[in-house]
């Protein structure tokens, strides 16, 4: 199934998983996959480490084990780190295992390990893909700008390059300010961009998490948000419940807003997962 198509339909509901570390056992996240297919998502997608961990052939590996389970894969395919030789033994792999949907990105730059250079962007890694198979084909975007770009319309005038270059959807980075991904939609409308754009949701259920979201990953916390992960940080079970019902808020007002579709993190938690699911799924099949 291509994803694309999807959006015609409906507003698409998806799932996100990494794959375990090296040499570690993929048995848990086999149960898990097995617990996120009963909550019915339209697709599930699989990280891939732009490069040092070695994860991708298990991200092929968690890909072919979503598409056995019935449900639409998508895996992630950063390049920065990769020559044109090692995407097109990938894309090989890809292919022979059926999968049709691929989420081309550029990679981080990892300060210790020099990037190659036969795609220094996303835009060139689809250019490539286009050239290689019908595939469906996403790409990231930030409703609060790109580190590297110096703002957000610069960000934005990158990103038509991927459309451009064949981006079929696009799928965010995580928020918890809705009004930022409003004020990028417009932007990006503005700019032509009008594939469908799915907005990327994840749960900050536990402290790790917290401490994470403050120190790298750039999206803005907002006031209410902050609140919360203070007053709940030292009851796990409280921080949990508080911290799914501020996904769920941010879910319903993003739908009635008329999101294009809603791609949860989960981080490999499909009991987070579950409790989202259960408590959107009015919603999401109302439009
Ligand atoms: P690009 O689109 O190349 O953009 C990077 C920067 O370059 C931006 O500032 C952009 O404005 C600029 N730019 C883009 N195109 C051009 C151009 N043609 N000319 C000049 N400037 C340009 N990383 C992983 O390693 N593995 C994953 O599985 C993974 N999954 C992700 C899933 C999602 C939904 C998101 C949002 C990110 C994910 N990432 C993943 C992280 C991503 O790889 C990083 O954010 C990376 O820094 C940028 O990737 P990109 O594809 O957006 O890059």
């Amino acid at each position: 199934m291509r994803i694309k198509e999807l959006f015609d339909e409906k507003t698409v509901f998806s799932f996100e998983v990494f794959p375990p570390k090296k040499n570690s056992s993929v048995d848990v996240i086999y149960q898990t996959l097995d617990e996120l297919r009963d909550l019915k998502p339209d697709f599930i997608s699989v990280t891939f480490s732009a490069g040092g961990s070695g994860n991708g052939h298990f991200a092929c590996d968690i890909a072919s084990r979503i598409k056995e389970s019935g449900v639409t894969p998508m895996i992630h395919l950063p390049c920065i780190n990769y020559s044109k030789a090692e995407i097109e033994a990938t894309l090989e792999e890809i292919q022979s295992r059926g999968i049709e949907n691929i989420l081309a990105l550029r990679g981080d730059i990892n300060p210790d390990i020099p990037p190659k250079t036969d795609f220094l962007h996303a835009s060139d890694l689809i250019t490539f893909l286009r050239s290689k198979g019908d595939f469906d084909i996403a790409g990231a975007c930030y409703p609060e700008c790109h580190p590297d770009s110096e703002n957000l319309v610069d960000d934005i005038m990158n990103l038509r390059k991927k459309v451009e270059a064949g981006a079929d959807h696009l799928i965010t980075q995580l928020f918890f300010d809705n009004d930022s991904f409003y004020d990028f939609r417009e932007k990006a409308a503005i700019a032509g961009i009008n594939v469908p754009i799915e907005a990327g949701i994840m749960p900050v259920v536990n402290k790790n998490q917290i401490e994470r979201m403050v120190t790298t990953c750039g999206a803005s916390l907002p006031r209410k948000f902050v609140k919360i992960m203070q007053r709940y940080e030292h009851n796990p079970e409280a921080l949990r419940d508080a911290g799914i019902a501020y996904a769920v808020n941010q879910i319903v007002d993003l739908v009635a807003s008329g999101v294009d579709g809603i791609h949860l993190y989960t981080m490999n938690n499909s009991y987070v997962a579950r409790r989202i699911s259960e408590a959107v799924s009015g919603i999401i099949s109302s439009c």
